[in-house]
């Protein structure tokens, strides 16, 4: 139920206030009520990627989704990619609190403590994912200290200068920084790591027993994206899958060509709408991610709720519609 109450606010929040939203569901003969379940949602347009885009160039910075004036706007940001067109994203400072509670509560679930120190072995640009990772660490409590556009010889010495019992970044780059210690390959990396929270790179399941071995620490993924923030992550009990952050968003997968749901577990693609985010929100948004979401699983840790099992990857030129490209 408070899923539900969530969901009508930013509907109606964003029926009075944001002009794409409000342009974009008329247009599409959508009335505006109150829902009385989250399945309803299903009968709002699929939002695309293109459409934001057209937005933002025809009304830059941020476009017209937006529910607040630009000037309540605290932070934008880029999303990553280099072969698409960008799309800058923006937030309030109450909606970059409730990005950064995701943040944080996926900390809590991979069984990070306030105690625990963080060495991010990652660049910080223009994209969202580096920043709100290291601030959800911060909120948490933890001391964070970044080694960006440093070498990586000098990255040694600050492992054993500062002794972090957590590593964050993309897996190769950490496979370098093992690599490059005195005695590489023999021992733990820098052994009061216990933990490799990996970011920026999908599909490294390949690289995850080499890293586990290099460091003698336990490899958690994590998913995001700058649209809609920290999205889901891997907990202690490893169930061959990522959480899904049920609290915050509505995940919908579907057949990316007939824009029909999948069955439960079936590869599709992922469709977000950010219940928190709500003066710049994704409603029913197409990511372009492949996805298989296991719904109302009971994990051994304790959670349960939407799994994203295996892996996510981007959706292939081949296996998306043409009229995706239209607004
Ligand atoms: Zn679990």
């Amino acid at each position: 139920m408070i899923r539900l109450r969530q969901l009508n606010r930013l509907l109606g929040h964003a029926w009075e206030h944001n002009p794409f939203y409000r342009r974009k569901w008329t247009a599409a003969g959508v009335r505006q009520r109150r829902l009385s379940r989250l399945e309803d949602l299903a009968d709002f347009p699929l939002t695309m990627r293109v459409e934001l885009v057209a937005d933002q160039t025809a009304s830059p910075p941020l476009g017209s989704n937006r529910a607040r004036p630009l000037a309540e706007f605290r932070r934008i940001h880029r999303s990553s990619g280099t072969t698409r067109t960008p799309v800058f994203w923006g937030d309030t400072a109450r909606t970059w609190r409730w990005i950064l509670e995701g943040s944080e509560r996926l900390f809590q679930l991979a069984g990070v403590q306030p105690a625990d120190r963080l060495l991010f072995a990652m660049g910080f640009g223009p994209s969202s994912g580096p920043w709100i990772i290291y601030e959800g660490a911060h909120r948490l409590g933890c001391l964070c200290f970044t080694s960006a556009a440093v070498e990586v010889g000098e990255q040694r010495r600050w492992l054993e200068q500062f002794r972090p019992s957590i590593l964050v970044g993309k897996p190769s780059a950490l496979l370098a920084l093992a690599a490059a210690g005195p005695g590489a390959g023999r021992r733990p990396a820098s052994p009061g790591v216990r933990m490799l929270i990996l970011t920026g790179e999908p599909n490294f399941e390949s690289l995850r027993g080499r890293l586990e071995r290099a460091w003698g620490a336990e490899c958690f993924d994590r998913y995001g994206l700058t649209e809609a923030g920290s999205v889901a992550g891997e907990c202690p009990a490893h169930p061959g899958g990522m959480h899904l952050l049920d609290e915050a968003f509505i995940a919908e997968s579907i057949d990316p060509l007939t824009g029909r749901p999948v069955a439960n577990g079936a590869p599709g693609e992922l469709v977000l709408t950010t219940l928190g985010r709500v003066d710049r929100p994704i409603i029913r948004y197409r990511t372009g991610d492949r996805v298989r979401l296991v719904r109302d699983y009971a994990c051994a840790c304790g959670r349960s709720g939407t799994l994203l099992l295996g892996g996510v990857r981007r959706l292939g030129a081949d296996e998306t519609p043409k009229a995706r490209r239209k607004p």
